[in-house]
Order: structure tokens, then sequence, then C-alpha cells
């Protein structure tokens, strides 16, 4: 049950699939234990992942397959990854993945050379956990809203940053992150800085969840000292220094995300067909099958032009509300004690609910797949 894939993509999707059953394994053990896994248990393809998806210039230990080599820059390639890692893996202990990540986009459109090659440099010598906070307590949607403040330090050495930050991937195993922050009125005054983990004021705690546990850690920065050199952008024309670099990395993280869904439903399918005949299976395939293929499709757009809003948010919307249908279905087709006689389909079900808000719920989505529709 896989689109129609290049020699090259098919080669990635094979190697993902010989190292992913190892994640799942470790992410039962993280499921029964989220508080204990503040290092969580090594697993080799994330130990993999941890120096790729990192730009070409700062990653000299690519991914090499049958002689190509892999960086996981393109949405195609990382759509593959994650969502066969997802399919034979599992796609919560993906978020617990140490490495660049969604900081690391952030940081490759706003950063400066310099500003690259410090965040960048450290990830390549031991598994290192970045995070992106971007989410406060009061809400997440509207990111204009944030209340974080940048200010200048009054001895002027830097700014001080302050405020809280929540549901933030690896907020609490992190050594480095980027962090958005206010440092103005206005659209133009939001802006994302480096903050070090080390420092004074900075701290972080896990958060406890029903799915996708162990992933999710909050903030809180009292006037944490950040150096002039880490608000990132500066070298930049003022409208795309905040939040033009992020909205175009939405784009291609949305894409992952749907891809993790996909490999979710993937995973339930697959569970399923050694408990159900095929045929009450064949319109779950079918079904799989259309956000498969629209999730490439928005892949294969983003690479081509990487300001495609709506097919990412279309197939990141389709996908999460699969990975949420199937998994309730799964249940409901094994019957009475399902989530008990099944602990892995219980834990999918409770993961499939993290889809819907992951990089914007189903409602902010519309707001950008509509005015597509006009045009
Ligand atoms: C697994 C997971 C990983 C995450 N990782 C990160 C991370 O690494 N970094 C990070 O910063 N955040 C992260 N988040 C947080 C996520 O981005 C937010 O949950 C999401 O943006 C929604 O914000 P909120 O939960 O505060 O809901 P709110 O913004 O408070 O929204 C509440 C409800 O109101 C609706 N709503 C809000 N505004 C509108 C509108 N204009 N029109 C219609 N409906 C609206 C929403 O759809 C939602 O149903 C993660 C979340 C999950 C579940």
């Amino acid at each position: 049950m896989t689109e129609l894939l290049d020699r090259r993509l098919r080669t990635l999707q094979q190697y993902v699939r010989a190292e992913a059953p190892a994640l799942r394994t470790a992410a039962q053990e993280t499921d029964a234990h989220p508080d204990g896994s503040t290092l969580y248990p090594q697993v080799p393809l994330l130990d993999r992942l941890a120096t790729l998806q990192i730009p070409r210039p700062y990653a000299p230990d690519p991914l090499i397959l049958d002689g190509e080599q892999y960086y996981l820059l393109s949405a195609m390639e990382r759509v593959v990854f994650h969502e066969e890692a997802a399919a034979h893996g599992d796609a919560s202990l993906l978020l617990c993945a140490p490495g660049s990540l969604t900081a690391g986009m952030l940081v490759a459109s706003l950063g400066d050379e310099a500003q690259q090659r410090n965040f960048f440099t450290p990830l390549q010598s031991s598994p290192t956990w970045t995070f992106l906070a971007m989410t406060e307590p009061q809400g997440g949607s509207d990111a204009t809203t944030l209340r974080t403040t940048l200010e200048p330090s009054p001895d002027g050495d830097g700014y001080l940053l302050t405020g809280t930050k929540r549901f933030i991937g690896n907020a609490h195993r992190a050594r480095t992150g980027v962090v958005t922050v206010r440092t103005a009125p206005g659209p133009l005054g939001i802006r994302c800085a480096i903050v070090d983990t080390s420092a004074p004021g900075f701290t972080a705690s896990p958060l406890a969840t029903l799915g996708m546990r162990g992933a999710l850690g909050a903030l809180t920065f009292d006037q944490v000292h950040i150096p002039a050199e880490n608000l990132l952008g500066s070298h930049l024309p003022p409208t795309r220094r905040g939040m033009w670099g992020w909205l175009h990395s939405f784009n291609l993280l949305r894409c992952v995300a749907a891809a993790m869904a996909v490999g979710l439903a993937r995973a339930t399918h697959d569970y399923l067909a050694d408990h159900i005949p095929p045929a009450r299976l064949a319109p779950l395939a079918a079904r799989i099958h259309r956000v498969q293929a629209l999730t490439h499709a928005a892949a294969r757009a983003v690479d081509a032009d990487p300001t495609t809003a709506h097919l990412p948010a279309a197939a990141k919307t389709a996908a999460a509300t699969l990975a949420e249908d199937i998994t309730t279905q799964a249940l409901s087709l094994l019957g009475t004690g399902a989530r008990l006689e099944h602990p892995l389909l219980d834990k999918w079900t409770r993961d499939a609910h993290g889809f819907d808000p992951m990089e914007g719920t189903a409602h902010i989505q519309a707001l950008t797949i509509f005015p597509s529709l006009n045009r």
C-alpha cells in the first residue's frame, strides 16, 4: 500500500522499513513510563535522524544508501522517512527524536551564516535535542497574540527573555531551541531567538498527556539572558525577520505531520489485517491510499514551490482525521475489551488525537485551504 516512488525514494523507504521495528518497542516502553524518558531509550533510526535534516554545509554525515546521499532536506524525502517509520515503527517517538527538526527549519530560514554554523555544528557530535517553542498557555492558533517578550537588557548586553510556552516537543530534554518572542507591538515585532537551556532562569518540565506520551513539555523563561547574536533574522529585511520564516516552514512541517498520521493509519490497517478478513478492510485501505496520494502530492508541490500552502494544509487535515477515524473503527471492529486486549491499538488511538492540534488544528488549516478554492 504505497504510492509509486522513484528508485531513490524506494531505497530510502526500504532502509527505514528495516530499521523501524526497534522504534515500536521503544515507543511502547516510553508510553508506559513517560516520566522516565527524560533521555529516552536509544534507537538507531532516531540516532541516525539526529544528523539529518541539516543544511548541507553543516551536514558532513549524510545517510548513504546504494551510493546515494540523503540529507532529508526535501519534503518528499522527509515524508517517505516519517511515513515509513510510523507505519513500521511508531509516530509518537519520532516526535522525541534528537536533531534539528522544527527548530532547524527556523534557523535555516532566518539565521545568518554564523547563527546557522553555531546551531547546526554541535548537532553532529552527539545526539542533541532541540525545540521550537511557539504555543503559549493562553493559545497557540493565533501566534500573533504571543506574550513572551524579548527586551533589551538594562546593562546593554543582549536581551532578557520572559514568558511561558507549553505543548513544546522535546522541551524537557533539549540543549537548545528556538523561541518565538515579541520585541515590539505589531506583526513586525514578532521575532525568533535561539535559547541555551543551561542559561539561568530557564525552566523546563515534562507534560503528562494521554497520547504522544513523553513528547511534550512546558517552558518558563524568567529573565533569561539572550546574547544579541542569538536573535534571528536581523540581517533580513524587516518584513522577513519573523513570521515570514515560520509560515514557510509550516508548509513543509504539515507534510511531515500528515506523513506520520498516514503511517499510523497504515500501521493500524496492517495490525487489523491479522484479525479481520481482508474484504472488510478494503474501504479503509482505499481511504489510506487516497490520503497518502494527497500527502505525496503536497510534498512534491512544496518541493517545487515552498510557498505552496493549501495542499499541505489539506493533507494534514485529511491525514489527522484518517488516523483518528481508523483507530476508532479498529477498536470497534475488534469488539468489547479491545483497548485492554490490544494495548498497541489503545496507544495508537490515543496518539492519533495528537495530529489535529499539531502544526495547527483543522479550523486553522481551513483558513489556509478556503482562499485557494477561489483561484
Ligand atoms: C503532539 C503535539 C506536538 C506539538 N508540538 C509543538 C511544538 O513543538 N511547538 C509548539 O510551539 N507547539 C506545539 N504543539 C502545540 C500546537 O501547535 C497547538 O496545540 C495548536 O497550535 C493549537 O493551539 P492550542 O492548543 O493553544 O489551541 P487554541 O489556539 O487555544 O485553540 C482552541 C480551539 O479554538 C479553535 N480556534 C482557534 N482559533 C480559531 C480561529 N481563528 N478560527 C476557528 N477556530 C479557531 C482551535 O481550532 C481549537 O479547536 C504541539 C501539539 C501537539 C498535540
